[in-house]
C-alpha cells in the first residue's frame, strides 16, 4: 500500500481535519491543529507531505522518525501538531487495513471504560452552578472550570477572594457529589500561584491545572511542595523531550499531553509509559474534535495510569459546530453514566461525514483567542 494524497480541511469551530488517501482505497483521518494557528499547522502538514506521499502507511514508526528528525529543526507546537495529525491518520489506516481498533493494535484494553469530564462556564468562572446542574442530568460528576480571571504578577486580595468565592459556592451547592479541577490556564504567575493554591485548598479541587506556564515548569516542584492538591500540566508540551524535564524535576501529578499537539498516538503512548514509570497519572488534554478525542481514547484504553478524559461537548469554544457534528456514527461515542466505552470499529472508529466536512470547510472562520490586558494596559495571559 502507498500513500497517495493528503488533504486538509479547516473547520468551525476551530479545528482542522486531515484526510490521508492510499492507492488501495483505504483512507485515514487525523486532526492536526493548534488552536488559533490552524493555517500555520496546515502549511506544515503540506510541507511535510513530501516525506509521506509514496510511502507505505504501515511504517508509522519510520515515517514519524523521518518527520521528527528529518528536518534538522524539530519540536514545538506547529511541527508537532502537524506530525500528530499525520500520525493519527496513519493509525486509522492501519486499523482499517487490519480490521481492528487502534487500541487492539497497541496491545488491547487495560480497562473497560474511562471516566469523561466536562468543562463548565466560559473563559471567566462565573455562572457555573447552572452549568453543572445541567451536565449532572446527563451523567457527569467530574468537571473542570477556569480557576480565575486575568491575574497580575502581583495582584490584589480582591482578585483572590473573587476566585475563591466561585469555588466556595460550588462546594456549598454540591458538597462531595461532584469533583472538579481548576484550570489556572497559565494566567497566574508563580508569586500569585502560591497564594491562590493555598486559598483554594479548603475546597479540595481534584487538581490544579497549569498553575504556572509550562515555560516556568521549574516552579511545579516548588508549588507541589507547598500543597497536597495534585498539580496537572502538559497541553503546552510537545514531545517526550519536553516532558522528560517535568518528570526529572517533579511536581506534576497528572500529565495532560494533547494527542493533536504532542506528536500523535505514537508519541503519546510513549509519554504515557514514561508517566507510569514516575507514578504520574495521565489525563489527555482534548478541547478539540472527534478525531483528537478518538486518539485520546485509544491511548486511555491501553494506559493503566489514565484517570479521566477531557472532551469538548458544550465547551465555550464550540461556536458553530459541536463535538460530533461531523461524525456519522455518533452512538459509538455516546457517554454513558459519565464514561466513554471502547468501540469495536476499526482504526480510530470515527466515520467522518465527508460531505459536511467539505461543505463547512468552505467558510471556516479563523478562530483566535481574545487578547486580554491588565488594568494598567499590559498584556495579560489568556
Ligand atoms: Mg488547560
Amino acid at each position: 500500500m502507498k500513500i497517495t494524497k493528503l488533504t486538509t480541511y479547516r473547520l468551525p469551530p476551530r479545528w482542522m481535519f486531515l484526510k490521508v488517501e492510499t492507492d488501495e482505497g483505504i483512507t485515514g483521518w487525523g486532526e492536526p491543529v493548534i488552536e488559533g494557528r490552524a493555517r500555520s499547522v496546515e502549511a506544515a502538514v503540506h510541507e511535510l507531505s513530501e516525506y509521506v506521499v509514496g510511502k507505505d502507511p504501515a511504517r508509522i514508526n519510520d515515517i514519524w522518525q523521518v518527520l521528527y528528525r528529518g528536518g534538522f529543526y524539530r519540536g514545538g507546537p506547529i511541527l508537532m501538531s502537524a506530525i500528530a495529525g499525520i500520525d493519527q491518520a496513519l493509525w486509522d489506516i492501519k486499523g482499517k487495513a487490519l480490521g481492528a481498533p487502534v487500541y487492539q493494535l497497541l496491545g488491547g484494553l487495560v480497562r473497560d471504560r474511562i471516566k469523561a469530564y466536562s468543562w463548565v462556564g466560559g473563559d471567566r468562572p462565573a455562572e457555573v452552578i447552572d452549568g453543572i446542574r445541567m451536565l449532572q442530568q446527563i451523567g457527569f460528576d467530574t468537571f473542570k472550570l477556569n480557576g480565575c480571571e486575568e491575574m497580575g504578577t502581583i495582584d490584589t486580595s480582591r482578585k483572590v477572594d473573587a476566585a475563591v468565592a466561585v469555588v466556595a459556592e460550588i462546594r456549598e451547592a454540591f458538597g462531595d457529589s461532584i469533583e472538579f479541577g481548576l484550570d489556572f490556564h497559565g494566567r497566574v504567575a508563580a508569586p500569585m500561584a502560591k497564594v491562590l493554591i493555598h486559598e483554594l485548598e479548603p475546597f479540595r479541587p481534584l487538581f490544579i491545572e497549569e498553575p504556572v506556564l509550562a515555560e516556568q515548569s521549574e516552579h511545579y516542584a516548588r508549588l507541589a511542595a507547598q500543597t497536597h492538591i495534585p498539580l496537572a500540566a502538559g497541553e503546552r508540551m510537545f514531545s517526550r523531550f519536553d516532558f522528560k524535564r517535568v518528570f526529572a524535576e517533579g511536581g506534576i501529578s497528572i500529565l495532560q499531553p494533547d494527542l493533536s499537539h504532542a506528536g500523535g498516538i505514537t508519541e503519546c503512548v510513549k509519554i504515557a509509559g514514561m508517566a507510569e514509570a514516575y507514578d504520574v497519572a495521565l489525563a489527555p488534554h482534548c478541547p478539540l474534535g472527534p478525531l483528537a478525542l478518538a486518539s485520546c481514547l485509544a491511548v486511555d484504553f491501553v494506559s493503566r495510569n489514565a484517570v479521566f478524559q477531557e472532551q469538548s461537548m458544550g465547551i465555550h469554544y464550540n461556536q458553530g459546530a459541536e463535538l460530533f457534528d461531523y461524525v456519522l456514527n455518533k452512538d459509538d461515542f455516546k457517554i454513558d453514566g459519565g464514561y466513554f466505552y471502547p468501540s469495536d470499529k476499526p482504526g480510530l472508529g470515527v466515520e467522518v461525514d465527508e460531505e459536511l466536512v467539505i461543505a463547512r470547510s468552505k467558510d471556516a472562520p479563523d478562530w483566535r483567542n481574545p487578547i486580554w490586558r491588565l488594568h494598567d494596559g499590559t498584556v495579560a495571559e489568556w
